[in-house]
């Protein structure tokens, strides 16, 4: 059993974040991370931009720079990789917490390795800081299941001179839809809005919509798809039931947390879709574990809590551990 005083599982940037406020008061965390640091940003489009400024991505006060307007995806690996080391933040990669069980004393956590090993962690506080990226909300429709699906989208090149249809609105859908248009993919975007999505970049908003003016991409908004086959798809529009031509699907639907690794934690779910947590201390209803980052996103508005505001969360758990007395502790033993 390896003891520790806070484990936070999940090295995205909201986790170790919160392992650098909590260094501030003196605990030294273990982060402990199911595969590399940053992972959900290594899954994210090769050659996105982020739509925040460098500047409010910052972590622990180490500045982030960008030649470009944006900063991308690179540099956020590299920005977030060298925060970590900067700050000598103690992380365990490839290591998945699977089950977090209350005691006396605090909380045994059961995880495994990539060699699938198993390892037993006690610690008197959890910070819950898993983000949503792993979780696709899933459409629940005939055919979902087919390769041909995929909740991700990485790059265009592959898709060239194909029929994709990119199910969802918001701006990652958008992205994608350009960056398909761009390498001669045949491009139809089927949105339930009935208009563009607010969360589009405004930058971003007057491009595509001149892309749908001139035929380049076919926007169906008020649309659904209700059928997904090898070759084809069956949409539900406002004129009815139509046929559209189809290689591949991009079903870009946004995220949920992980709701069984914490409700089997004791951690409850509002009926937003968020789990209980106290907005002032990010305690849930477990006392000793807290959330931190995306986790705590309403299901409706996943957008609502991102980088840039997930960021402080690990602010407000050193405050509230330090009201508990806690802080300036013997980091670990084994
Ligand atoms: C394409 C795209 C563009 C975006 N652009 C922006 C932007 O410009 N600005 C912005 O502020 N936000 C942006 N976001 C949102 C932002 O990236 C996410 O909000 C951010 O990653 C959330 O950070 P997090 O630390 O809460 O969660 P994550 O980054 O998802 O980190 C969670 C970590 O927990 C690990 N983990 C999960 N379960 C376990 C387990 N059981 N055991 C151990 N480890 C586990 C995961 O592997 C992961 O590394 C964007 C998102 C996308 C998809």
């Amino acid at each position: 059993m390896i003891q520790e005083h806070t484990i936070i599982i999940g090295a995205g940037p909201c986790g170790l974040a919160a392992a650098i406020s909590l260094q501030r008061i003196g605990i030294k965390p273990l982060v402990i991370e199911k595969r590399n640091i940053v992972h959900s940003i290594s899954q994210y489009p090769t050659y996105m931009s982020f739509f925040s400024t460098a500047e409010r991505l910052e972590i622990g006060d180490i500045p982030f720079t960008t030649a470009n307007d944006k900063p991308t995806r690179l540099e956020a690996l590299n920005y977030y990789r060298t925060a970590a080391q900067r700050h000598n933040l103690r992380i365990q990669p490839f290591m998945t917490v699977q089950r977090i069980t209350k005691t006396d004393n605090g909380f045994i956590l059961d995880a495994v390795n990539q060699y699938d090993e198993p390892y037993q962690y006690e610690a008197k506080y959890v910070i819950v800081s898993t983000g949503y990226f792993d979780h696709p909300n899933m459409l629940g429709i005939p055919g979902e299941e087919l390769p041909k699906v995929s909740h991700f989208f990485r790059e265009a090149h592959p898709y060239t001179g194909l029929e994709v249809a990119i199910i969802g609105g918001s701006n990652s859908s958008i992205d994608a839809a350009l960056e398909l248009e761009r390498v001669g993919a045949r491009v139809t975007i089927i949105y339930r809005g009935e208009q563009y999505s607010k969360s589009i970049k405004p930058w971003v908003r007057p491009i595509i919509e001149s892309k749908v003016e001139n035929g380049h991409i076919k926007m169906l908004f008020s649309s659904r798809v209700e059928q997904i086959h090898n070759r084809t798809i069956e949409v539900s529009t406002p004129e009815g039931i139509i046929n559209l031509d189809n290689d591949y699907v991009l079903a870009l639907t946004g995220f949920h947390p992980d709701h069984e690794f914490l409700t089997t934690a004791g951690v409850t779910f509002e009926p937003e879709g968020h789990p209980t947590f106290n907005q002032e201390t990010m305690e849930s209803n477990v006392p000793g574990i807290y959330l931190a980052g995306v986790v705590v996103s309403r299901k409706e508005d996943a957008n609502e809590i991102f980088i840039e505001s997930g960021r402080f969360h690990g602010d407000k758990i050193a405050a509230h551990l330090k009201t508990l007395g806690e802080g300036n502790v013997t980091a670990h033993t084994e």
